[in-house]
């Protein structure tokens, strides 16, 4: 006899432990299946930030915006220690491509779009404060802007999301490769699930089998039998960077010589700067920062910080993947700044689901997500009893 769950799901990013916390806390029998380590993957590689994304208001994305930002809300009270506001400047120059008026517009729908709690209100710095910035450069500076989002520690946060699952029951198994699934065929057949753990070979069978495997969905979905159809998508990379000396202030929003946002965050005593985006193929595992990443971050710190220069020595670097649609998806080459960051949740047949697929996403909302996830797999999985709202579940 094998072994019987409810929900398997492939990958301990956010993802799965979030839909992994949200299936046992409806008193579902979870397995999480993780080849490396929790958070391995662009879970611990993201620029850390629990936040509304105020630049997502400028391609349109009103309603990801208010999500994010009520989910932002439900973390603050949840996970005080692991979620933590800030403040954060946006410096105006001549050259920049926002100006104040605009900056002016759309914090204030940030700021309706948040409540009008007090952890959206914005103001004008004015410029008698504008020396104690962190060595901001102040020559011709127009204006800068101060507003508050949340920060994190993207890892812990994930583990400390898993932790809640397993006190509810939830297992997990690492290091466990997911090697090949055969889907039931019928409403009413299990799907048979083949992993590698510890080395050692195991089957077990699972109502549903959930793919967050973020940007290996792909290689998941390429090892179930029958294939499920996919989404196009492309995996773009993120750089970030390391360099020493802290900030005290906040986290700043700048615009790179190309116009991308970069953040110029503190982070465990230094200086977190990140980040960049190139369309990236290959295995998601051999993803590593390029040297032209390290440069163009540099010259956007030396741009706005001239006291740190250019040639910083780089404590450490890290690069994450994103899984975005691909510009094919969305009608023709759509640049990657203003593509849709909605999660998308796939399933491989709507009448008789099998296998759901996670695709893009957000750290911020990943609450959201996996109970969103729950209601697409409500009428499919057994209804056992209740253990928890994850509305209200502490993480620590
Ligand atoms: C550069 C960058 C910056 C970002 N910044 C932010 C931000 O500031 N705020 C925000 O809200 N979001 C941000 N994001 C988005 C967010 O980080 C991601 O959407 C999220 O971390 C994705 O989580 P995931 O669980 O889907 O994937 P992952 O975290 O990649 O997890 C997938 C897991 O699946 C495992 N896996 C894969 N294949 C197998 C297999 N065959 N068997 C077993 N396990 C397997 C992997 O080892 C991995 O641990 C950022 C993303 C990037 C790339």
């Amino acid at each position: 006899m094998v072994e019987h769950y409810d929900l398997v799901i492939i990958g301990s990013g956010i993802h799965g432990v979030g839909i992994a916390q949200a299936a046992a806390a409806r008193g579902l029998s979870v397995m999480v299946l993780e080849q490396t380590g929790i958070a391995s993957g662009s879970s611990s590689r993201s620029s850390k930030l629990i936040h509304g994304g105020l630049r997502y208001l400028e391609s349109g994305q009103l309603s990801l915006v208010r999500e994010c930002l009520q989910e932002r809300a439900i973390l603050l009270k949840l996970a005080p220690q692991l979620v933590e506001i800030k403040s954060f400047y946006i410096p105006v120059y001549p050259d920049t491509s926002r100006r104040p008026w605009r900056l002016h517009v759309g914090l204030s729908l940030y700021a309706l779009l948040g409540g009008m709690q007090p952890e959206v209100r914005f103001s004008r710095v004015p410029s008698s404060r504008w020396q104690d910035l962190d060595g901001l450069d102040t020559e011709h500076l127009d204006a800068v802007f101060q507003y508050q989002d949340a920060q994190t520690d993207d890892a812990a946060l994930t583990r400390a999301v898993m932790s809640s699952a397993q006190q509810m029951g939830a297992q997990l198994r690492v290091p466990a490769t997911f090697i090949g699934a055969r889907m039931g065929q019928n409403g009413d057949r299990d799907s048979i699930i083949e992993y590698r753990h510890n080395g050692i070979d195991e089957t077990c069978s699972a109502t549903v089998l959930v793919n967050a495997a973020g940007p290996w969905v792909s290689q998941v979905l390429s090892r179930i039998h029958p294939t499920p159809t996919q989404l196009g998508i492309e995996l773009v990379q993120g750089t970030h960077i390391t360099v020493p000396g802290t900030i005290t202030q906040g986290i700043y929003y700048v615009e790179a010589e190309d116009k991308r946002a970069v953040f110029v965050m503190p982070w465990q005593g230094n200086t977190l700067i990140g980040t960049t985006e190139s369309v990236y193929h290959g295995d998601p595992a051999g993803v590593r920062p390029l040297p032209q990443e390290r440069a163009y971050l540099l010259r956007t710190l030396a741009r706005y910080f001239p006291s740190r220069g250019s040639d910083q020595k780089v404590l450490s670097e890290m690069a994450g993947l994103r899984v975005l649609p691909s510009s094919r998806s969305e009608g023709g080459a759509v640049s990657v700044n203003t593509r849709s960051r909605e999660t998308l949740l796939h399933l491989d047949n709507e009448g008789h689901p099998r296998v759901l697929t996670v695709y893009g996403g957000k750290l911020t909302t990943y609450r959201l997500t996996a109970e969103r996830v729950m209601a697409r797999l409500a009428w499919i999985l057994p209804v056992r009893q209740v253990i928890a709202d994850t509305r209200y579940l502490k993480l620590d």
